[in-house]
């Protein structure tokens, strides 16, 4: 090679430099990114394993699982690890949204679906409707027939309302027997027509376990534009409410008088958390033994005055603790109050105290009471449980078996208000209890109405035949008493002698006992 040929070939190479250097740069690039691709499969799957266990929300969830079907292709055995935990996280969150038993959305998941839908429908201005139903009597059916025909009951009951929903509807299990269907654009749907027709539809026999059945379903109706979800359903729960308390087996709508209702019942909530079971008192109602005059025992009531509303009436602020968990612990702090009382009084004089329905299902009660009595000294024997007939339906056999438990511990049992229709003959034959107290409304109607005559007769005759004591409530005149001592009626209380009284009356009331016959 010439000088001039070599010195023609270094021009050469210099001017092909920069194309070189142009095509190694690009092939450091292609292996420095063939090497990162190489890193990926093992770094995804290390982030698919971290977080597939804990994936909370459906994004993650979604991104997951696509990211999966590329690992795939990369990494086989990887990809295996990842899919079995996606799995394991599909049943999670369908548990999760989902009731196991009916497949349907639970209330968690049912009140986003309906916040979303009440969200979309604010921005139109279309009111949306939502029904609750209530299946009146399951536990009755599961306690006659067991679990599986009450289960297979809900199951028949799910697929026949569900057939007749319409499209955009959706139904989702509220609670334990309650069930709610949302109907959107409630403007061209006429949602109460659509409820007598899910109505219509549940009145034909359905077969579950064998039997033919015909569960009665009571539906309770509100609508709302802008409001929360949980919200809603809370308005069409007080109107159930009131198409339960009418007898069931009907539709009833939501009516704005209820929202003042629902707030009043929020405040005394409050109210009655903030102020503790310290601010409930106690009344004691005298309950005379007729043959001979004399108080036999007293009846504790509770009393309490709500800061803002003034005195607010027994019936209401209990019905309340009882809704929201707080009647266990204000019942065992009243009848701690109560025993200590009743220590002073003579051992013939017994204290009768109310316990809810709600407190017969906690297994411990039997046990709690004989201890709050141990503390205070005083004989179980004195002790008078008053239950309300209502308390048998639903869980009869939970309550029949905490009346026998409480009775077996020594306490006495009497059925309060009884006279309304909830306790039937058979369960008063197979329920042992102690007393029947009339319900206060019969007595009202001595002299005037006849089926009320009638009815506190019988009342009675039934108490003498079962070896009960008969127990009249709500005594205020003369003549109510008179037909009363007449018919063989063996206790008493009411107005007629007297109302209740602070605790510190007692002894004054009690020194009367031997003095004044009874007029
Ligand atoms: P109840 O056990 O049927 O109590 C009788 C109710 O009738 C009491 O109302 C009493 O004040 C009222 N009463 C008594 N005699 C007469 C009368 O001659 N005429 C009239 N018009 N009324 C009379 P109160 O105190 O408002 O209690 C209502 C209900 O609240 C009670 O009904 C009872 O079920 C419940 N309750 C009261 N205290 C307690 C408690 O400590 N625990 C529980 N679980 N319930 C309670
Ligand atoms: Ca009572």
């Amino acid at each position: 090679m010439t000088v001039a040929a070599v010195a023609s070939n270094e021009a050469d190479r210099s001017r092909r430099k920069p194309k070189d250097m142009l095509l190694i740069g690009a092939l450091w690039l292609l292996v420095s990114v063939a090497a990162c691709a190489a890193q990926i499969p093992a770094m995804l799957a290390g982030f698919l394993l971290d977080h597939a266990d804990s994936a909370g929300d459906d994004v993650l969830f979604l991104v997951m699982t696509s990211a999966l079907a590329l690992l795939a292709y990369v990494d086989r055995q990887r990809a295996d690890l990842v899919r079995q935990v996606a799995a394991r996280r599909v049943v999670e969150l369908r548990l999760r949204r989902y009731d196991p038993l009916t497949g349907l959305p639970n209330r968690k998941f049912f009140c986003e679906r309906l916040n979303e839908i009440l969200r979309q429908a604010s921005t139109y201005d279309e009111p949306v409707a939502l029904l609750l139903l209530h299946l009146d009597g399951i536990d009755a059916i599961s306690d006659v027939h067991g679990q599986r025909v009450g289960d297979a009951v809900l199951i028949a009951f799910v697929a026949r309302a569900t057939s007749v929903l319409r499209r955009g509807m959706f139904m989702g299990r509220i609670e334990r027997h309650a069930f709610a269907v949302v109907v959107p654009d409630a403007a061209h749907d006429i949602p109460s027509t659509f409820a007598y027709r899910i109505l219509g539809a549940l009145a034909e026999p359905m077969q579950a376990g064998g039997l033919a059945i015909v569960p009665t379903v009571s539906i309770g109706l509100a609508q709302g534009t802008d409001i929360p979800g949980e919200q809603l359903i809370r308005r069409a729960d007080w109107a159930l409410r009131r198409a339960k308390a009418e007898g069931g087996a009907q539709v009833h709508s939501f009516e704005p008088e209820m929202d003042q209702q629902l707030r009043r019942r929020a405040l005394i909530e409050r109210e009655l958390r903030d102020a503790g079971a310290g601010a409930v008192t106690l009344a004691y109602q005298q309950v005379v033994q007729l043959d001979t005059g004399n108080i036999c025992g007293f009846e504790a009531l509770a009393r309490w005055r709500s800061p803002s509303l003034g005195p607010v009436p027994a019936d209401e602020f209990i019905a309340v603790a009882e809704e929201c968990g707080l009647i266990g612990e204000l019942s065992d702090q009243l009848l701690r109050r109560a025993c200590i009382e009743a220590a002073r009084w003579p051992a013939v004089v017994s204290l009768t105290f109310n316990l809810s329905a709600t407190q017969l299902r906690d297994p411990g009660l039997t046990d709690r009471l004989l201890s709050i009595l141990g503390d205070a000294g005083v004989d179980p024997r004195r002790l008078e449980l008053d239950i309300k007939e209502s308390a048998l339906l639903g869980d009869g056999d939970i309550a029949a078996s905490a009346i026998a438990q409480l009775r077996a511990a020594g306490m006495r049992v009497a059925l309060d208000d009884f006279g309304m229709g909830y306790a039937t003959l058979s369960q008063l034959l197979t329920i042992r209890i102690d007393k029947l107290k009339i319900d206060r409304l019969f007595v009202a109607g001595i002299g005037k109405d006849p089926h009320s005559d009638a009815i506190v007769r019988v009342t009675i005759g039934l108490a003498r035949d079962l070896g009960l004591t008969a127990v009249a409530e709500g005594v205020e005149t003369a003549a109510q008493l008179a037909l009363l001592r007449s018919e063989g009626c063996h206790q008493a209380q009411g107005h007629f002698f007297g109302l209740a009284v602070a605790a510190s009356e007692i002894a004054g009331l009690l020194g009367l006992l031997h003095t004044t016959e009874l007029r």
